[in-house]
């Protein structure tokens, strides 16, 4: 028996075929069919009403973590995939600092196994750098690339040692993969918890500078130009980095970069509990742990930066970084706490405050979450063409709500967004044609 649905009036936006406008999408058996201004009712069809919506392709997150194996209290595949759904994604990418990391092949296999089994959409791993993540041993990475992990990554911690990231990145354009880095100077990080700047030395938290980030970033870079291969640096979060990247790519260097929602929004005043800058009303407190997460909160001429480089397409598109952890781990002092924020479910509405705003089209979001992401990928998903996956999410760019991170369905709660309003609320994920949100 074929499934049909067909989704009435929508605004319909998919960056990759330069459409926006109102229409109908009939999807046939999973697959999208037809998107025309008005399409008549097939026999069975299920009704979706999007009148005052937006349609787009379904987001896609390069870089999660989902906890499992190992620690499954924090998140699970499962949960993980449930909260993405409800975030608008049908597509993520689990990072491999799981326990045991995702350095051989069992594990990998484990967790495709378990992402076909209880996942609600699409998984792609992600394989470990180098063997239990140390940075001192390359994995198997040409097996795990047999499997198809989209990229290699120790996330979490950098690769320190630079031969090591030499030989990764000459494997990396071997394989036609990325090496993705946490850049992270580890003797310039040590200690630190938060940003180095004025809210630091107010609160008498050890900074970590800016440098910390651009120094490694500019290592990777000329790696990345000494051996072909590919670096990617995850969350990009100072002025400096953006630099180093744009003129690297200007000389044809394969360097890519991602920035997350909260890079794009929130300063280190966040962890000085001061109004959450555009997110009110919030009367949070000072030495909030929610807001601890690794790259940190930067100050504002940062995330100008951010806001200026992804619209300029310096930034190749937005991930996630979604970091779920228990109560456990965030009630605790600033210094004891673990570094994250689950944002899977926030995404969307904080990143619409900046269309809002009018710091960005709503068009240049939708592409940062859909066909840039696809296309570092190299895979025929994040667009509305004929005959690809009926991977779609709906929403109202306009419905208010109040972020109660007790309503999440992801198992962590870590979220500096607790209390905030925020606007553009996800109305339905499908995947595969099937309604999953
Ligand atoms: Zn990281």
């Amino acid at each position: 028996m074929t499934s049909k649905t067909l989704i009435k009036g929508g605004r319909i936006i998919d960056p990759a075929q330069g459409i926006d406008q109102i229409s109908d999408l009939l999807m046939v058996d999973g697959l999208i069919e037809e998107i025309n201004t008005s399409i008549s009712k097939p026999r069975n069809a299920e009704i979706f009403n999007a009148e005052g919506l937006i349609v787009s392709p379904g987001f896609i997150d390069i870089h999660c973590h989902l906890r499992e194996p190992g620690e499954e209290y924090k998140e699970t595949i499962e949960t993980g995939t449930a909260a993405a759904a409800a975030g608008g994604f049908t597509t993520v990418c689990a990072m491999p600092n799981t326990q045991p990391a995702m350095d051989n092949q069992s594990v990998v296999e484990y967790v495709l196994r378990k992402a076909k089994e209880t996942a609600l959409i699409r998984v792609f791993p992600i394989g470990a750098i180098t063997i239990g993540r140390k940075g001192k041993q390359l994995s198997e990475m040409s097996e795990l690339a047999d499997l198809g992990v989209i990229g290699f990554s120790d996330d979490g911690d950098p690769v320190e040692d630079p031969n090591i990231m030499r030989q990764a990145l000459g494997y990396s354009a071997d394989l036609k993969l990325p090496i993705i880095n946490h850049c992270e100077v580890p003797s310039l990080a040590e200690g630190a918890s938060m940003n180095e700047g004025w809210v630091s030395n107010r609160l008498g938290l050890k900074g970590m500078p800016a440098s910390a980030e651009e120094v490694m970033v500019a290592r990777d870079i000329s790696l990345a130009e000494l051996t072909g291969g590919h670096v990617h640096i995850a969350h990009a979060s100072t002025r400096g980095t953006i630099a180093l990247i744009e003129s690297a790519k200007a000389t044809g260097i394969k360097v890519t970069c991602e920035v997350t929602p909260h890079h794009l929004t929130l300063t280190e005043n966040a962890v000085m509990g001061h109004g959450k800058d555009d997110f009110q009303p919030l009367d949070n407190n000072a030495y909030d742990t929610n807001a601890k997460v690794n790259p940190p909160l930067r100050n504002k001429s940062d995330v100008n930066s951010m806001i200026e480089s992804l619209n300029a397409g310096i930034i190749d598109f937005i991930a996630t970084d979604h970091a779920p952890h228990s109560a456990v781990d965030k009630m605790t002092t600033f210094q004891d706490s673990s570094f994250g924020i689950s944002v899977l479910e926030t995404a969307l509405g904080s990143l619409m405050t900046l269309v809002d705003k009018g710091q960005m089209e709503v068009n240049t979001l939708i592409k940062k979450l859909t066909s840039d992401p696809a296309t570092f990928l190299g895979k025929n998903i994040g667009n509305l063409k004929n005959g690809t996956s009926g991977d779609i999410t709906i929403f109202d760019p306009n419905a208010t709500w109040t972020v109660d991170p007790q309503n999440f369905i992801s198992k962590g709660k870590n979220t500096p967004l607790e209390g905030a309003l925020l606007k553009g609320k996800i109305k339905a994920t499908f995947f595969q044609g099937i309604k999953v949100y």
